[in-house]
């Protein structure tokens, strides 16, 4: 059976830290869906549509890679796409905690499916999406930290 894994987020943007768990993480699935959530209480800073373009732009010579966009509970878009596997990424004790307890609601609402998190590189461990708005905001350059190009 193939292996699929969802891997859900705001990805606001699209970080390099993303990219990594998305490339490490083909090692072990046949195929990653990666789903950006559309909270609607939350406002993004980056259009949706933009990102949703640069990743597609990223991965775009690995079919194995689709991206879709979701408002519903995880676990069941998850399920509707037929993973089989969440696939999160863990950079500190912050993201430990917050992903725990995500995990357990998850496993309650759908047993078949397996949170699988794959530990942050180092060198990536310290860019996170606020940081990446915050310094776009105010005029820095965010090319060290997407792997695409922003204006
Ligand atoms: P959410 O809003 O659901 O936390 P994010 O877009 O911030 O979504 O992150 C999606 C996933 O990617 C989370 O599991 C998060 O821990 C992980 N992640 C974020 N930044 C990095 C990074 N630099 N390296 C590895 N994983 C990361």
């Amino acid at each position: 059976m193939k292996k699929i894994a969802f891997f859900p987020g705001s990805f606001d943007p699209f970080t390099k830290g993303h990219a990594d768990i998305v490339e490490r993480g083909l090692k072990l699935f046949d195929q990653i869906i990666i789903g950006i959530g559309t909270n609607t209480n939350k406002k993004r800073y980056f259009e949706i549509d933009r990102i949703d373009l640069e990743i597609k732009g990223t991965f775009k010579d690995d079919p194995r890679v689709t991206v879709v966009h979701y408002d519903d509970l995880t676990a069941s878009v998850a399920l509707k796409y037929g993973a089989q596997f969440i696939l999160r990424g863990l950079r500190n004790t912050t993201d430990f905690e917050y992903e725990n307890t995500i995990s357990q609601v998850n496993r309650q609402l759908a047993k078949e499916l397996e949170t699988v998190f794959l530990i942050t590189a180092p060198e990536l461990a310290p860019i996170s999406s606020t940081i990446v708005r915050e310094l776009h905001k105010f005029g820095a350059d965010i090319s060290p930290y997407i792997p695409y190009k922003i204006d």
